[in-house]
């Protein structure tokens, strides 16, 4: 079966290309193309942002009460659920994400988002009257914010669109999808999917592309809301042209967490999460725990037990359930990656696993040993940049409070975790941490609650009612004159 497409999602339709630009998808394990699609144009870009901007102007969607609303986005979920495993395979193929982990977090957690939005928009106060402050009633409403443009990074397709379209459909929007060139095809199948759920015709529209059909989208003026996740050196410029223009933004960017191991922690517990949380998805997660902060009397022993957990780990074809590190999105990627490797060697971090060179066995395909790096000094650049690969640095602490200030030493602030026996100690690091969300002993992502960054990790929240409120707008309505 041919994975190739010949048209785009549009006012309900599969509509032909404006341009005869194809994108090649190639699959990151044998380097060869697995499908050809087109590539979207500006001259797409204005076919797909006319209809989202009919359909929210003149179209049913944004008349239709929430309840309705909510129907329709469960009978998605219904589908989709049926159809999880082909997406994970989709996202397998595309971008190389290891089989064990599409089937975990790449497919079933969008899954989860769907469910939980709908809970909180059954709750949600789409309309709700307050007594008001001088005497007199006011009704407050949360009216959609208009037409969105979503943009999702290729690392993790699924769970990143899914955190826009759902809630805006919820709100009441109507969406433009512009899915990264690496990972178009996970974005047909659900376009597909929503077709089948009976979305309106124009209420959901995708078209597949680089930056520059992003930023043709971006700067649109038939845009109200720009809901985006990718590097922070996209979300900047992103948001000076939001800003520009008075687009409602937000921007789920990068990261460079750190797990805090104090001197009480478990290390069998510890490195058994680290490996997961530091190098899940090929270390392509913008959550990485990808700088361990070890206590100075037991850094050696850190050291050991995360090198061997590291260097054990099995990497190889994505689409072997034993696979637990695939390859590489991309060349341009593999090479980034390796840079990394060699500058830490050059700044005179230890390798206790890993290195340079492709790992043993392996003769094709964008892959990297997963590599564990000791002796970091956090301003190293190493420990302060986002290297968005199977690497890790392991720094060295004096006490709590050195540990709390190396883990602020970011310009990011999207995530962390700390390891200990003793839960109050956990939470007194938690709460001195400057980031959007934090684990002890864990890092398991709740769509119930916010989801962002803080400093140069982001904008604004997911997940939860707050990453509802994201695609409305608050209007009071004073409903009579208060009492003089
Ligand atoms: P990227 O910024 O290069 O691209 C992301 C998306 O934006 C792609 O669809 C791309 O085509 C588009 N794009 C790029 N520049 C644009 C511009 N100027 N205007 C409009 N669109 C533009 O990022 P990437 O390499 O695809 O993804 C990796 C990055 O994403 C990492 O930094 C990672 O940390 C981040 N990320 C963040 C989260 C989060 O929730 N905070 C989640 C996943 C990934």
């Amino acid at each position: 079966m041919t994975l190739d497409r010949d048209s785009f999602y549009l006012d309900g339709g599969w509509a032909a290309p404006a341009s005869a630009q194809m994108l090649e998808v190639i699959s990151p394990h044998t380097e060869e193309v697995i499908a050809r699609v087109p590539e979207g144009t500006p001259a797409d870009i204005d076919a797909a942002v006319a209809a989202a901007r009919q359909a929210f102007d003149q179209g049913p969607w944004p008349r239709m009460s929430p309840a309705e609303r909510i129907d329709v986005v469960a009978a998605f979920s219904g589908l989709y659920a049926a159809r999880m495993g082909e997406m994970a395979d989709l996202i397998s193929a595309e971008m190389g994400s290891p089989t064990s982990f599409a089937n975990l977090a790449q497919v079933p957690a969008p899954w989860m988002q769907i469910e939980s939005f709908l809970a909180i928009a059954r709750e949600f106060p789409w309309e709700a009257e307050r007594p008001g402050a001088l005497g007199a009633p006011v009704l407050v409403r949360h009216e959609p914010v208009g037409v969105v443009a979503a943009i999702p990074p290729w690392n993790v397709p699924q769970f990143t669109i899914m955190s826009k379209v759902v809630p805006a459909l919820l709100a009441g929007c109507t969406v433009v999808v512009k899915p990264a060139p690496e990972t178009p095809l996970d974005a047909y199948l659900m376009a597909e999917l929503l077709d089948e759920a009976g979305v309106p015709a124009g209420v959901v529209n995708f078209v597949a592309g680089g930056r520059e059909t992003g930023e043709h989208l971006v700067a649109h003026p038939g845009i109200d809301k720009v809901a985006f996740t990718g590097s922070t050196a996209a979300g900047r410029k992103i948001g000076a042209v939001c800003g520009e223009q008075l687009k409602r933004c937000s921007l789920e960017l990068g990261g460079k967490s750190a797990a805090i191991v104090l001197d009480d922690a478990d290390l069998a517990v510890t490195a058994e999460g680290v490996k997961f949380l530091g190098v899940m998805n090929s270390g392509q997660a913008c959550v990485a725990q990808t700088r361990i902060l070890a206590p100075r009397s037991r850094y050696e022993e850190v050291v050991e037990a995360i090198g061997s957990a590291i260097g054990s780990m099995v990497v190889g074809d994505p689409m072997d359930p034993a696979s637990e590190i695939g390859p590489m999105v991309a060349r341009r990627q593999q090479e980034r990656v390796q840079g990394y490797i060699e500058i830490g060697q050059a700044e005179g971090a230890r390798v206790v696993t890993g290195g340079t060179g492709m790992p043993a066995g392996l003769d094709r395909g964008w892959y990297v040993k997963p590599t564990v790096f000791a002796d970091v000094d956090n301003r190293m650049r190493i420990a302060q940049e986002e290297i968005f690969g199977p690497v890790l640095s392991i720094i060295g602490y004096d006490g709590v409070e050195d540990a709390v200030r190396i883990a602020n030493d970011s310009e990011y602030g999207l995530a962390g975790t700390v390891w200990t026996q003793d839960k109050e100690a956990g939470l007194a690091v938690a709460r001195q941490i400057r980031t959007g969300t934090y684990g002890i002993n864990t890092y398991t992502m709740d769509f119930a609650a916010p989801f962002g960054g803080f400093k140069a990790s982001g904008l604004g929240r997911e997940f939860g009612p707050e990453g509802l409120a994201q695609y409305t707008e608050a209007k009071s309505i004073y409903l009579e004159s208060p009492p003089m």
